[in-house]
């Protein structure tokens, strides 16, 4: 009994074990969720996939940390550390240049420093040197494996308070079948999505008409569900027939398509590199390609003007950005990349300028004047009538763009950014 007396609450943060060639920060999680489990010890809740800055340098590709936290007695906390450490250092890829774990303990409550250390963690860029000075500040036990810089991001995952979330049930194939084609029954990946979309969301890319479960890599994943509820995203999960064994399951509670990232009504001389904004504005220049199919324009508030980009991936979003003309009234979501370009993620037309040519003016006789010549007014090609004082006529063009709220499609978006379907 003197074991349970002394209950602690332990939070393990994990992050940057992965690289491009294999592993996958979840599947350690999962393993070690699994290895935990086998002593009886079941986290407090879904285990969280936080997703941080998404222009952060080093990342493999989403930017995403782990954390989950345990109820154990006491003289547990050494054993469920050792399980943690021995299997980061199992599995994660030292190979990797660019893998350098980072593991976090930390017992007790989150402080409100250590929630705004998270969110900061999402808004800017840390140093390896600034998290390790926060953590010791912070009484958080950390340790580094390589240079480490996964204590940015384990550090932020343990923070975080969520207050938005959706959930994503990831698959993990077994590992002979690693870098292999991923087998899966495409039909049943559409009639899963009929059934469970709009409660589950970016299953299938509209666009291409295919399914956009899996990833491209040669990760563990096999295909990852997103959706409101934990309980959506397992059922969605169970209608999808797999021709791969699959190794195992694992429910993770996100802040994946929540707009974490967004910073709200920020005027254009506040916004910095890598940083994600909301903002109203209005177009300044038409938008025009670039090579690679790369659509260009600039928008402009009453503090300042921003170069904004569809980028090539975003594919048919960039044919709506097209028809933006001068004017055009806009709130634009997306982040400022190092170039301090603004890629935009989605937009919200609100207001489609009005856009004008100028004729000539139309003679008595009902004939298009045609011009008599520097200041010298019109002359009828018709009639011969002369008009000295006569002056152009403004007429509306015609606008092939409504007012509305257009996004990239799924295969582009960014994790953290929320779907449309999730505004409604
Ligand atoms: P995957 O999504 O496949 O798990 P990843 O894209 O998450 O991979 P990581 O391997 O986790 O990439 O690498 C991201 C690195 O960036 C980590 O070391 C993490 O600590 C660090 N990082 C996270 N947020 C920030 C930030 N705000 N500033 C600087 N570094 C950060």
């Amino acid at each position: 009994m003197e074991d349970t007396d002394n209950i602690i609450k332990l939070h393990v943060g994990i992050d940057d074990t992965d690289s491009a060639e294999g592993m996958c920060t979840t599947y350690l999680t999962h393993i070690i969720l699994d290895k935990l489990a086998d002593i009886g010890i079941k986290p407090m809740d879904y285990p969280r996939l936080i997703r941080l800055n998404p222009f952060a340098r080093y990342k493999t590709r989403g930017n995403g940390a782990l954390s989950f936290v345990v109820e154990i007695p006491e003289n547990q906390i050494d054993e469920v550390k050792g399980i943690v450490l021995d299997n980061v250092e199992k599995y994660s890829m030292f190979d990797g240049v660019n893998t350098n774990p980072g593991v976090v303990f930390y017992t007790g409550e989150i402080t409100e420093k250590m929630s705004q250390y998270a969110i900061d963690a999402i808004y800017n860029i840390y140093t390896i040197d600034y998290a390790r000075q926060f953590a010791e500040d912070n009484d958080i036990e950390y340790y580094q494996f390589k240079k480490g810089r996964g204590i940015i991001g384990s550090i932020a995952a343990i923070s975080i308070e969520l207050d938005d979330v959706t959930y994503e049930c990831l698959a993990y194939r077994t590992k002979e079948n690693y870098g292999t084609k991923r087998r899966l029954d495409e039909e049943s990946i559409f009639e899963m999505n009929d059934k469970t979309y709009p409660e589950t969301f970016d299953n299938i890319d509209m666009e291409g008409n295919y399914a956009a479960i899996e990833p491209h890599t040669p990760c563990p994943v096999l295909y990852g569900i997103r959706g409101n509820t934990p309980e959506i995203v397992e059922q969605a999960h169970e209608m999808v027939i797999s021709y791969e064994d699959i190794e195992g399951y694992r429910i993770f509670k996100t802040n994946q398509h929540t707009d974490m990232h967004i910073q709200e009504n920020v005027k254009i001389c506040d916004m910095k590199d890598t940083g994600c904004y909301c903002f109203d504005c209005k177009v300044s220049s038409n938008p025009h390609d670039i090579e690679g199919g790369h659509v260009f324009f600039d928008v402009c508030d009453d503090t300042g003007c921003i170069e904004c980009a569809a980028f090539e991936p975003t594919k048919s979003f960039r044919n709506i950005v097209r028809k933006l003309k001068v004017g055009d009234e806009l709130t634009i979501y997306g982040g400022v990349n190092e170039n301090h370009t603004l890629n935009i993620e989605k937009f919200k037309l609100r207001k489609v300028s009005n856009q004008y040519k100028y004729l000539n003016p139309l003679c008595v006789c009902g004939k298009r004047m045609k011009s008599a010549g520097k200041d010298k007014g019109f002359k009828c090609p018709k009639c011969g009538h002369k008009d000295k004082e006569g002056q152009k006529i403004a007429e509306i063009i015609p606008r092939d763009v409504k007012e509305g709220f257009y996004e990239v499609p799924t295969e582009a978006r960014r994790h953290l950014s929320k779907p449309i379907i999730r505004f409604e």
